[in-house]
């Protein structure tokens, strides 16, 4: 392998020496491939090409001050890749494959996790996808799975900062009984325009409103909304948000911590009552939000202190980096050590 600069990653793909593939056909999965190849062959009727029929993951391993590595909650990916499977009729990738590519996708790139004090971690990226060839609209008879990993760097280069969020309701990312719970690369691609315009006007993302009415807070772009008020954690329950396992997470932390959790319909009016809000995924844990505009009605929304991220926030992403690093005992069992 090339030296790599741990302490200067950032969120882009870089060449490991291995992946693992399994593929569906003739109805069964064959035994876990180690590739060396970066690409992909199928054919140029594949469903996925034509009509979407994709899903993802992620996830990260981390290397703790013990120097062992632990990935995160593998388990839950792959019951949420079954979910989305059965959402766009793939064939479901069994619980066990899953799991199994995912560790040996990971051993097999051991050099490629980065070291405990860069911050860095190794992000691991299974795929599904309908491979067969089919003209006419219907689901692939074939599959491929596929787990690559990439180091990636610490979210937060600049620290754990207040970000700005966008409202618009010129865009939905979902429809009200569409895919929005589903990890579908579909789902990206109806958001890419919105959050295009997000970025180049200076915010971390869009925040969706509810696509049927545009009264309630829905998902935040590639994240899920929480918002902290008073002694309560507040989380939006729709048909078109993604089951965030970060946010599941949090929520455990935080009914531990005391707090009260409410999952429920959040209007957008609420936000005047929040003390604090986040956006909560795998790739920072928390991305705390100080500001959030309307830029339709042209109003903002301050939570906090502008410059620095809430106390409650700071907590939960300390709390969660410290169980993932092994440096807090994993009392839920959401580590699996990777030798
Ligand atoms: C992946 C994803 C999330 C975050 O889920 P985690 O399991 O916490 O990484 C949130 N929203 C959307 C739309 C996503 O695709």
């Amino acid at each position: 392998m090339s030296k790599i600069d741990w302490g200067n990653l950032s969120f882009s793909y870089i060449k490991t020496d291995y992946n693992v593939r399994s593929y569906f056909k003739n109805g069964q999965w064959s035994e876990l491939e180690e590739s060396t190849s970066e690409q992909l062959t199928m054919h140029m009727a594949a469903t996925c090409l034509h009509y979407g029929q994709e899903s993802f993951e992620g996830l990260k391993a981390f290397k703790g001050p013990d120097g062992k590595v632990r990935v995160f909650r593998m388990d839950e990916n792959a019951k949420r890749m079954q979910q989305s499977a059965d959402g766009i009729l793939m064939q479901k990738v069994p619980l066990e494959l899953f799991t199994k590519a995912v560790v040996r996708a990971v051993q097999l790139n051991m050099d490629y996790v980065p070291p405990y004090d860069s911050g860095a971690a190794l992000y691991i990226r299974p795929l599904l996808i309908g491979s067969g060839p089919k003209v006419g609209v219907s689901p692939s008879d074939e599959y491929t799975f596929l787990v690559f990993v990439t180091p990636v760097g610490p979210y937060f280069k600049e620290g754990f900062k207040p970000t700005k969020q966008m409202i618009s309701r010129k865009f939905d990312r979902a429809a009200p009984q569409g895919t929005g719970h589903l990890k579908v690369g579909g789902n990206y691609a109806a958001s890419m325009r919105a959050g295009e315009i997000a970025h180049k006007e200076g915010y971390s993302s869009v925040l969706y409103l509810d696509s049927r009415e545009k009264k309630y807070i829905d998902e935040a772009g590639p994240a899920n909304f929480f918002a902290i008020k008073g002694n309560k954690y507040i989380t939006p329950l729709s048909n078109s948000i993604l089951p965030s396992i970060t946010n599941m997470s949090l929520i455990q932390l935080v009914q531990d911590m005391g707090l009260e959790v409410e999952r429920r319909r959040v209007p957008m009016e609420e936000l005047e009552e929040f003390d604090e809000v986040g956006a909560c995924g795998t790739a920072a844990v928390i991305s705390p939000v100080g500001q959030i505009d309307d830029v339709d009605l042209g109003k903002s929304y301050h939570f906090g202190d502008p410059g620095t991220a809430g106390p409650i926030s700071t907590k939960l992403y300390n709390k969660l980096k410290a169980i993932q690093y092994g440096k807090e005992p994993d009392k839920y069992g959401w580590i699996t050590i990777v030798e």
